[in-house]
């Protein structure tokens, strides 16, 4: 390692840009480096298949800094140069260029990628994938010509392009594998809420089935086939069937990897000059007593801060419980906690689903593990209150709007 070696962050989306704001912010005055592979300087994505894509807020809303933030802060923005190899023992990264950076302290803050849908036809044109600016504003061009499109997969970008589709007047076709959309992440009777949204927006679902086949004429797209042969014709299809964590770097340099980049609570890795945060992370929770890989907004946006203390030698842990947010026509939802697929024993919901104003609640033996809020506000911080509490709670009480979530709590 060179004296005075760089800390350098491979990875500028949302986690890498607020990894080094918090440098700066806990007074690092040291050479910084951020390197990206994309060209546009660090933005965020929920927007993307939102409001920028209904083109209802201009593009230089998505960016987390202005383009002077970098240099009136000692930032070196290196753009659209993907790291290809990464040495720990020689604590230095290689650059797609040829070139080779020497770093004192690195925090792989690369994200994660749509996952293929691996069908005859996918590289057909007209086939589209959503994560980056430029895959929203091909969206948006896509929506003013197109009449009727195919979105497979139902899950929150699948649910949220076909929310900006139906918005620009396109026909749409939902094509899920399960028996409902979200139906893994939400249970039945919360998923069954999105499936009536999308119906009563005009939406055809079609659930437990899959693609076989994307068709095509002259090289572009002119349908799908499901399973079944069924034939759906379609201008363009939408991929949405989940992303994958970017840990190639972190593989190659042998750091452990389980699905994501294995971190303690102060997000370092198996080595102890190198960091990781946001998507690709997956980071052991005080809280809950496990690794988790959170792929969500408010994980990039907070995690960094604590990696870049931990960078900087303070015995700092990260215990935020996950959350996030979604928005579909008129709906707006946001979720805080973590239960997998079978983790809890009851759903509680609180309020109307019938008017889409509640909140769902996910319980293992009476203890609140997670909230959603659905068209209901200013609710965060007592759900939060109720997790973290890991107190029982009076099942009549959580369901009644009239008690108070702060009186919820089991008695003696
Ligand atoms: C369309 C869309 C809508 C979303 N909506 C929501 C939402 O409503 N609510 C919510 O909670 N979350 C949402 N998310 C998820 C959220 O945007 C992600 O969790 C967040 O972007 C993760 O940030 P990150 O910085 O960890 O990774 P990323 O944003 O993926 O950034 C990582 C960056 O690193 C780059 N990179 C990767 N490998 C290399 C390399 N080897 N060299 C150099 N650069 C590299 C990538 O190209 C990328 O620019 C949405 C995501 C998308 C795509």
């Amino acid at each position: 390692m060179a004296v005075n070696s760089p800390f350098v962050i491979v990875g500028a989306g949302l986690a890498g840009a607020k990894a080094a704001e918090a440098l700066r912010e806990r007074g690092f005055d040291g050479p910084l480096v951020l390197v990206g592979d994309e060209h546009e300087r660090p933005y965020e994505r929920p927007p993307l298949s939102k409001e920028y894509l209904q083109g209802a807020s201009p593009r230089e809303d998505v960016y987390v800094h202005s383009r002077d933030w970098y240099e009136d802060n000692g930032v070196e923005l290196r753009l659209g140069v993907p790291v290809t190899s990464l040495d720990p023992g020689g604590h230095a990264v290689t650059l797609a260029d040829g070139s080779s950076l020497p770093f004192a302290k690195l925090l792989l803050a690369t994200g994660s990628s749509p996952r293929r849908l691996p069908v005859p036809g996918e590289n057909l044109d007209g086939v589209h994938y959503l994560r980056r600016l430029a895959d929203s504003d091909r969206l948006k061009e896509t929506f003013r010509t197109a009449s009727r499109i195919v979105v497979i997969g139902g899950g929150w970008i699948g649910l949220e392009t076909t929310a900006a589709a139906r918005s620009a007047d396109v026909q749409v076709t939902l094509v899920e594998a399960a028996e409902l959309p979200l139906l893994g992440v939400l249970g039945r009777e919360a998923a069954e809420v999105f499936a009536g949204l999308h119906t009563e927006h005009g939406v055809d679902l079609r659930c437990g089935t899959h693609v076989t086949e994307i068709t095509g004429e002259d090289g572009h797209v002119s349908g799908v086939r499901l399973r079944g042969g069924e034939r759906i014709e379609a201008d363009a299809v939408i991929v949405g069937v989940g992303i994958t964590p970017d840990t190639g770097l972190a593989v190659q340099a042998g750091l452990d990897v389980e699905d994501g980049i294995r971190v303690d609570a102060a997000l370092r890795s198996s080595h102890p000059d190198i960091w990781a945060a946001g998507d690709v992370a997956c980071a052991l929770h005080p809280l809950l007593g496990r690794h988790i890989r959170v792929e969500h907004w408010a994980n990039a946006l907070h995690q960094p801060a604590t990696a870049a203390r931990s960078m900087l030698g303070e015995d700092v842990s990260y215990g935020r419980l996950p959350y996030f947010f979604t928005d579909q026509y008129d709906l707006g939802m946001e979720y805080t906690g973590h239960t997998g697929p079978g983790g809890y024993d009851q759903v509680v919901f609180r309020g109307s689903t019938a008017r889409r104003e509640f909140i769902a609640f996910w319980l293992r033996e009476r203890r609140v593990l997670a909230g959603m809020n659905v068209n209901v506000w200013e609710v965060t911080d007592p759900i939060r209150t109720l997790v973290t509490s890991g107190l029982p709670v009076e099942v009549a009480k959580l369901a009644d709007v009239g008690v108070p979530l702060t009186e919820v709590f089991a008695e003696g």
